[in-house]
């Protein structure tokens, strides 16, 4: 009788850990336990993973300008550097543009303007490409020439976009304070953007504002090669480094940054 006590005691115990296991497995594999406190979808990257790069403007839309430099040409410059960065980490790159024109042919001509149909062109781009993400590029422009840095936007309510744009941004920021002059302030935070294709795109994406043209530092910045790939190389690092671990805690520290063989 004993002995029969001892034998059903042990086997409640294993059965308890049995269950402990059990819920255990259970977290991890339907919960995402211990990531769900970071509140990012899960999601499959595949190896091979597609970009859109969405260099902004082109044709006769040359975006914000000072004199002769001109946003559309920046943008075009630093996604080319950026794609040909990516394509050398083996991704697969679609761009919305390649060359000096817009996009609004992607939409027939009708009541909408040229600038609508290009606009809603990049967003139908990005949502047919078949791809796991897209970065749009653009250069920002404000009333107060002191304001300078890059501003990474996110779409609204998308944990995976905000995910993206943090870590774009946190690389960005290495590159784009650069020699500062007193007074100036510098932008280094991720914002909610209120644009079409972030707001309509089916796909995580971001779009970065890589510094302001009305700023003398970063107008003198963003019209050199030099400065345009250490843009590309982070904003492809930040990429690269999301798609790797999209769970990773990237949402709330400065994270090292990988090698840069991209020269
Ligand atoms: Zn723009």
């Amino acid at each position: 009788m004993k002995r029969k006590i001892t034998v059903l005691f042990l086997s409640r115990k294993k059965v308890g850990a049995g269950m402990i296991l059990l819920a255990l497995i259970f977290l991890m594999f339907f919960c995402k336990w211990p990531y769900n406190h970071l509140a990012v979808t899960q999601r499959k990257v595949p190896a091979q993973a597609t970009l859109v790069i969405d260099p902004g403007h082109g044709g006769i839309d040359g975006g914000v300008s000072r004199g002769e430099l001109l946003e559309k040409d920046i943008t075009l410059g630093i996604a080319k550097l950026l794609k040909r960065a990516l394509e050398k980490k083996g991704y697969n790159i679609k761009m919305t543009r390649e060359t000096d024109r817009d996009v609004s042919h992607l939409i027939p001509g009708g009541p909408e303007t040229r600038y609508r149909r290009d606009v809603h062109s990049r967003t139908k781009f990005v949502n047919e490409s078949g791809a796991d993400l897209f970065v749009s590029i653009h250069v920002d422009a404000c009333e107060d020439p002191s304001i300078r840095g890059a501003i990474v936007f996110h779409s609204k309510d998308n944990a995976e976009s905000k995910a993206l744009a943090t870590i774009i941004q946190n690389h960005l920021n290495k590159v784009t304070e650069t020699d500062p002059q007193s007074g100036e302030y510098f932008h280094k935070g991720i914002k909610e953007g209120d644009f079409h294709i972030l707001n309509n795109s089916t796909i995580p994406g971001a779009l970065v504002e890589v510094g302001f043209i009305t700023n003398a530092g970063d107008r003198k910045l963003l019209s050199t090669l030099s400065h345009r790939k250490k843009l590309a190389q982070a904003i492809c690092n930040g990429i690269i480094e999301y798609l790797l671990d999209p769970l990773a805690d990237n949402g709330f520290q400065d994270l090292p940054g990988l090698p840069q063989n991209d020269k």
